[in-house]
């Protein structure tokens, strides 16, 4: 099979791979082995669910950016919002000055998140978001030693996350990401240690983490989970029963529990929020992604009262210690109003129930595939999950000639489109994920089959 994909440097110093390192000779590109990467399409603009690359081609998106642009992109409703408020004050600092628009959208969103999920604090980006959650929960636990609330909360110094979890890829947020498929393992040696578990999917798991929580729940001070799906870590779906249990068991052991809803929030998983099918309040949830719409980052931690009560002190040293500098960004607060206002007057969870149902349909034949291990939806996610891939960024390009635009990672061939697509522009998706699909499985076990060094015609 020839692998010879255009790379982006200039490894074997032909003149072709000379070129090809020119054409990107300052980028540093994300998770991107550049010697011998595609050289990746530049994107001139895009239309509501298309992509349109600089050469002319079309691409119909199945990513929505990863998973931001929930309205398609360009939405002229949010355009309109962007604009008007560029006009009246693109930013300004949120130290010692607040404005209206974050002040909407944190009612807002107070509104729309369940039980006393009310104070809102603003940050740029879901990685921080997070860190944002642990140092509240760590200082949370602080404050109530200090109070004399709880003498014994000044243990509570480490986190517990799960494995398959994915929080970022800051420092703090790498600590609790799964070590093997967070994409973080170099960095295991120099990250600080915390708690790994297995979720409570299995009366044998669930018996596990009972014990670790019965030696070392004091020590606690968080759990971190992706409620109902746990996303970059290869969208492994768990049912809500499982969150439920969690609550429990932080309940019984004096520790928050905070719901990572970055990738789930905003409709992804059936419901506006993932822990609305679980009927379980976080005390503490993570909301970035398709908080804007996919149009500008932005990023919101929430906090349940009694967690805020605890930062009310005479105290100075007991008030919150973080403050990023585009801080409620007020361009970015703006467009996420007018998200919301879409998530109001159009009908984008009956959309998500469409998709699901269109999903389900028309990739279940890719079951029937040699090599597919799985194939599973939940809302606007669906997943194939196979046995191995090789060679992912290949297969990536090969969607690009199928006219879709699909990133596979690891194992995993995902859709995740914008809420608005078109049932006809989803089929084009299906149907050019299962052909490049059953293209390259059935020449797999071909070439497995063959034995190695005779030469045969693929
Ligand atoms: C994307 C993501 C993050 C990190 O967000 P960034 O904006 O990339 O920092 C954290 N948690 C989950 C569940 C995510 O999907």
């Amino acid at each position: 099979m020839s692998t010879s994909a255009p790379a982006l440097s200039q490894a074997s110093g032909t003149p072709a791979a000379q070129a090809r390192a020119c054409a990107l000779p300052n980028l540093w590109l994300p998770y991107c082995q550049m010697q011998t990467a595609p050289l990746p399409p530049t994107v001139s603009h895009t239309q509501g669910t298309s992509l349109f690359l600089a050469d002319g081609q079309e691409l119909t998106d199945g990513v929505a950016s990863w998973w931001t642009a929930c309205h398609g992109y360009n939405h002229p409703h949010l355009q309109q919002a962007l604009l008007a408020q560029a006009g009246r004050m693109p930013h300004v600092m949120f130290g010692g000055l607040v404005h209206e628009p974050a002040r909407t959208l944190a009612a807002r969103l107070a509104d729309l998140l369940p039980g006393e999920l009310e104070r809102v604090f603003f940050t740029d980006s879901g990685s921080v978001a997070m860190e944002v959650a642990a140092k509240i929960a760590l200082q949370y636990h602080m404050n109530k030693a200090r109070t004399g609330h709880d003498p014994q909360a000044n243990q509570r110094r480490r986190l517990l996350s799960f494995r398959g979890g994915y929080h970022g890829d800051t420092m703090g947020m790498m600590a609790v990401c799964d070590p093997e498929e967070g994409m973080h393992a170099l960095f295991g040696p120099a990250l600080p240690s915390q708690i790994l578990a297995d979720l409570p999917t299995s009366p044998e798991k669930l018996v596990a983490l009972e014990s670790l929580l019965s030696t070392q729940g004091h020590e606690i001070a968080a759990m971190l989970v992706e409620p109902l799906v746990q996303g970059a870590g290869g969208m492994v779906f768990h049912p809500p029963e499982v969150l439920q249990t969690l609550r429990r068991l932080c309940d019984r052991h004096g520790i928050l529990l905070v719901f990572d809803e970055i990738f789930t929030g905003f409709g992804r998983t059936g419901t506006l929020f993932a822990c609305q099918q679980a009927d379980v309040v976080p005390d503490i949830i993570a909301l970035s992604k398709a908080l804007t719409g996919g149009m500008l980052p932005l990023a919101a931690t929430v906090a349940r009262r009694e967690i805020f009560d605890a930062f009310l002190s005479e105290a100075p040293e007991a008030a919150l210690m973080h403050g990023p500098t585009f801080m409620a960004n007020p361009l970015a607060c703006a467009v996420a109003n007018a998200s919301l206002d879409l998530f109001a007057r159009e009908p984008r969870l009956e959309q998500v129930a469409a998709i699901s149902e269109q999903l389900r349909e028309e990739l279940a034949p890719c079951r029937t595939l040699p090599g597919v291990r799985d194939v599973r939806v939940m809302g606007a996610i669906g997943v194939v999950e196979l046995e191995k891939l090789d060679n992912a960024p290949e297969l990536g390009r090969r969607f690009m000639q199928e006219g879709v635009w699909i990133r596979p990672f690891r194992n995993i061939v995902y859709l995740t489109p914008a809420f608005t697509i078109t049932p006809e522009q989803l089929r084009k998706l299906t149907a050019g994920l299962y052909r490049v699909l059953k293209a390259e499985l059935t020449q797999q076990v071909r070439s497995k089959q063959s034995p190695p060094g005779k030469t045969h015609s693929a």
